[in-house]
């Protein structure tokens, strides 16, 4: 990034907007100064005071202005967390650091959706080394696992629900181990500084958001568990109120011992000997994780997934996720298609993107799953051959229906296609954390204990994930196996797709993410062409309405000008779903004037930076 010195005529021009921007996204929001009193449950009044709560099946969309900073910047789904990763970042933090300090308050602040009892994917840029380094800290399947995991008595796949409640869902947890790792490789600050912000939140409390007060109302399984029932309900059974101060004296005790102590004091010990009794006692659904599960798990560095689209080059994560390939895909087949000259999220441009999605979505529910135990033909399905044959299938006047898998090069086992079912539920869970330091340095982390809630198993202070459901229930068919089958010490497939951009000259050029079940690839897809192609800002890129094809219905998201395009969608062979589509992108640009931030404004997180 070319530094912008104060001095500069472009600078200037920024500044007003500039501080401007800064002093609307860092003050606090109304239900963060609602509460007072020390009442853990919240009073009457700061209940009144609150906005009315953003229901999760009707996120609350309020205009915003992209962010700007001269130097660094930290954009993540909560302004508590926003800041923690600020106020590391200005006490000389690295990228690293800054992203475990908010990893860290959002486990207190958006406990719904990440923390150390889950796990996620971080890419970095070093931009002294002019290297990406990915990390891979996804749960894995415990060493007692087998692929009849969600498998009933009669051998027909669980209700998702049964699966998801309580113990038999729970992977061991990746989170603090991939911190340690990208720590030890680019952390400035000692481990134990990065997580005084949330312990001191802990202690002190923090006011409930209204997403989070809306999502505990919402649930019908958190009062399952009495840990995590008394922690998010209110003496009389109520969830609590926006506003209201929360602490939570066992997750700061917890953090204080993973500070002295580093990861190994979550991996062993009381922590883990905690976590295993939770999981393997849990009422009616107990799981299989052992100690020995957690004392042997191992984040991975990945080779990173990075390939040409127009100008630039995106990196992605390689499996277990589908994110990364599949984003490619998507844009190494639009890549034949004017998609520039096209009107932003036009039906034009809706159908195009969609049909690419289409044919990559059949590809990823085939063949992508963890690659250390199945072979995933990634260089095959990324190859330009490939994707220009599958190109071909694309036709700008009519949808090419369901598509079929393709045949990619170097495929050794044919796996059994398996639609994954779409979820019938709205995704309300995961986090993105994006971060540039000033150095240069950056960080694109998307984190999840997978659905809100996760297993709804609270220990210490914190929950745990429900991430092995994203496995494939079903792990044959017709004699061949699934791919994303269970499979003892096998991660989960996911969807997250942590991407960096760079420019022509190998620049960083953007730092993206975000939550969102499958329709992650769709969401940061979209903010890719309309940052990139479509030139918007980073902020419009991020709010710009969302759409999805998972190789099935179109998807429009609701209360939108997309809603317009139906009719000339349907002419093209369009079916169409109007969804909520609740993503919670991230972003930040890097131009020759400076960062650039957008937060999404379907979900409570800023940008913020100097
Ligand atoms: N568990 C999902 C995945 O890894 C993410 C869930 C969500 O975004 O809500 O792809």
């Amino acid at each position: 990034m070319g530094a912008l010195s104060d001095r500069s005529p472009l600078f200037r021009l920024l500044l007003p907007a500039l501080f401007l921007s800064l002093a609307a996204c860092g003050a606090p929001r109304d239900w963060q100064t609602a509460a007072s009193g020390d009442s853990r449950s919240g009073t009457a009044e700061a209940a009144r005071a609150a906005p009315e709560a953003a229901s999760p099946t009707q996120p609350r969309m309020e205009p915003r202005a992209a962010v700007y900073a001269e130097r660094q910047m930290v954009a993540a789904a909560n302004p508590l967390a926003a800041a923690a990763g600020l106020e590391i970042l200005r006490a000389g933090g690295s990228a690293v650091d800054a992203a475990i300090a908010v990893q860290m308050v959002l486990n207190l602040v958006e406990p719904q959706s990440s923390g150390i009892g889950g796990g996620g994917f971080l890419l970095h840029f070093d931009a002294d080394a002019d290297r990406v380094t990915t990390y891979d800290g996804r749960e894995t399947a415990p060493a007692a696992a087998t692929p009849s995991l969600f498998l009933t008595a009669e051998g027909e796949p669980m209700a998702f629900f049964d699966a998801v409640v309580g113990g038999r869902s729970v992977g061991v947890p990746g989170v603090l181990r991939m911190l340690e790792a990208a720590h030890r490789d680019h952390g400035r600050l000692p481990w134990p500084r990065l997580f005084e912000p949330a312990i001191r939140l802990a202690e002190r409390g923090f006011p409930v958001s209204p997403r989070l007060n809306a999502l505990i109302a919402a649930d019908e399984h958190l009062q399952t568990f009495p840990t995590a029932a008394a922690y998010f309900y209110d003496a009389e059974g109520e969830p609590l109120p926006v506003g209201s101060i929360l602490r939570n004296p066992a997750l700061a005790e917890t953090l204080r011992r993973v500070a002295a102590g580093g990861a190994d004091a979550f991996y062993s010990g009381p922590i883990a000997r905690d976590i295993v009794a939770a999981v393997r006692t849990a009422p009616g659904n107990p799981g299989r994780l052992t100690e020995a599960d957690l004392a042997g798990y191992e984040a991975k560095r990945r080779t990173p997934l990075c390939r040409p689209y127009r100008e630039w080059r995106v990196c992605g994560m390689p499996p277990p996720t589908s994110g990364g390939v599949a984003t490619l895909q998507i844009l190494g087949l639009l890549e034949r298609f004017a998609i520039p000259d096209l009107e932003p999220a036009s039906a034009d441009a809706v159908h195009l993107i969609a049909e690419a999605s289409r044919l990559a979505f059949a590809d990823r529910n085939r063949y992508l799953a963890d690659s250390d135990f199945v072979a995933v033909p990634v260089e095959g399905l990324l190859s330009p051959d490939y994707l220009r044959q599958r190109a071909a299938l694309i036709s700008p006047a009519k949808t090419l229906g369901e598509a079929k898998p393709g045949t990619p090069p170097g495929l050794t086992v044919e796996q059994a296609a398996l639609a994954t079912p779409r979820s019938q539920f709205t995704r309300t869970s995961t986090s993105q954390i994006s971060i540039v330091d000033a150095a240069g340095d950056a960080v694109s982390f998307t984190t999840s204990i997978e659905g809100a809630f996760g297993s709804r198993l609270m220990v210490r202070g914190f929950l745990l994930n429900n991430q092995l459901t994203d496995f494939a229930f079903t792990p044959e068919r017709d004699g061949r196996p699934v791919a994303n089958r269970v499979e003892p010490g096998k991660r989960p497939r996911s969807s997250m797709a942590p991407t960096l951009v760079f420019d022509s000259d190998g620049e960083l050029e953007m730092a993206v993410g975000s939550p969102g079940g499958s329709t992650i690839i769709a969401y940061v897809v979209k903010t890719l062409i309309a940052g990139l192609d479509w030139e918007l800002d980073m902020q419009d890129a991020v709010a710009l309405p969302n759409f999805a094809n998972r190789n099935g219905p179109t998807e429009l998201e609701a209360g939108t000008a997309l809603e317009s395009l139906v009719p000339a969608l349907e002419t093209r062979g369009h079916e169409i779903e109007i969804d909520e589509m609740t993503s919670g992108l991230h972003a930040i640009r890097v131009t020759p004037m400076g960062l650039i931030g957008g937060a999404d404004p379907r979900r409570e997180g800023v940008a913020l930076g100097d």
